[in-house]
């Protein structure tokens, strides 16, 4: 048997949760995020499974042609634009749309060969100081854009720091609408926090990311309750078992120490597999179907289970590390941060399945 470690995608689930997407943002058009290989998915098996996108929104123009020889027909955009001159013609060939979110951009699109036209993005920065023009650089840039003829369409777009948490996306919203209001273009304001909470601003295009893939983007409210389905099962076997007395411990810096007599399944898993080694003891974990959790410190390609009240586990056991079961958000937690992160290193040595 190879090492048992997998990651089994669920196109079914990436199916449910663009429908809920789709429900919840009915008038507004689709840019699936699918960056990041697809949020650690694989970016094709993501793009076909969320087929019905109106778009798809990546990073490098590598992924953009890729996009278009696996046959896809959807609007696909380039998140932070073009990072050099060179890469306009083939962007423009593969008819992939660009973020143009600096001076530098705008010039490279007015000293492009105009012979092939892209659509473009216009990104504002409203406050997340990130990407984009500011307020008082916008015009100037907008009216460049305007008379380049590199350029097609318009859409005009920006992003929120704090869509997920207080204090939201009014000031950010309103310093955008004031900008923009009397511009009759398509607008794109919404990444997946602010499609779930804020209709407001779903308007033409909505850029849902983290949802997709079954995750929350909120600390303070699950996947499940938003109805989303997990779209990765993590999942390995237990390979040993340790029986340890009380005052034994476990594993690297001996950070777990039995109170009392504990049975431990040693997993097949490591930090060498994505999985955070910032996990502490009492991440949760679903051994033979039961929910227990881990012990000690995670190493390179093992962690530790508890399988004291689990006497039917034992080696070959299955293991979901996160999944439908073990929500990638509650490990995420466990080791201090967030399930995007999660999901986006998952290791390339873990082989990855379709379901
Ligand atoms: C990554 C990204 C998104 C998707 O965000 P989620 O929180 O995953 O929904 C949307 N818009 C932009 C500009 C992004 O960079």
């Amino acid at each position: 048997m190879s090492r048992p470690i997998r990651a089994t995608i669920h196109s079914d689930a990436l199916g449910h949760n663009l429908a809920l997407a789709k429900m919840r943002a009915p008038h507004s058009k689709i840019m699936a995020v699918i960056k990041a290989d697809g949020y650690g998915h694989g970016m094709l098996r993501v793009a076909r499974a969320l087929a019905d996108a109106e778009g798809f929104a990546v990073l490098r123009v590598e992924e953009g042609v890729a996009l278009r020889a696996a046959g896809f027909r959807q609007t696909i955009l380039l998140l932070e634009g073009l990072f050099e001159s060179e890469e306009f013609k083939i962007a423009a060939q593969h008819d992939l749309s660009l973020v143009v979110h600096n001076e530098d951009q705008v010039r490279m699109l007015e000293q492009a060969q105009a012979t092939v036209t892209v659509d473009i993005f216009v990104k504002l920065n409203t406050g997340m100081n990130r990407l984009g023009f500011l307020p008082t650089r916008f015009w100037a840039a907008y009216d460049r854009l305007k008379a380049c003829k590199s350029v097609r369409a318009m859409t005009l777009m920006t992003h929120f720091a704090t869509a997920d948490e207080a204090p939201g996306i009014a000031e950010q919203y309103k310093r955008f609408a004031s900008l923009t209001d009397e511009i009759s273009l398509p607008k794109s304001l919404a990444n997946s926090a602010t499609l779930l909470r804020y209709p407001e601003a779903h308007v033409d295009w909505v850029r849902p990311g983290i949802m997709l893939y079954g995750a929350t983007p909120f600390a303070d409210v699950s996947a499940a309750a938003i109805g989303l389905k997990s779209a990765m099962t993590f999942s390995s076997k237990i390979i040993g078992v340790q029986n340890l007395s009380a005052g034994d411990s476990v594993g690297y810096g001996r950070l777990f120490t039995a109170a009392k007599p504990t049975r431990l399944g040693v997993v097949a898993c490591g930090y060498a597999d994505g999985y955070p080694r910032h996990a502490l003891t009492g991440t949760p974990l679903l051994v033979a179907s039961k929910r227990t959790r881990t012990l000690g410190r995670v190493s390179m390609d093992m962690l530790y289970a508890d399988i004291t009240d689990i006497p039917e586990a034992d080696i070959g056991s299955p293991v979901e590390l996160w999944g439908p079961n073990i929500p990638v958000d509650e490990v995420a937690h466990a080791a201090g941060t967030v399930g995007y992160e999660l999901l986006c290193a998952l290791a390339p040595r873990v082989p990855v399945e379709e379901d």
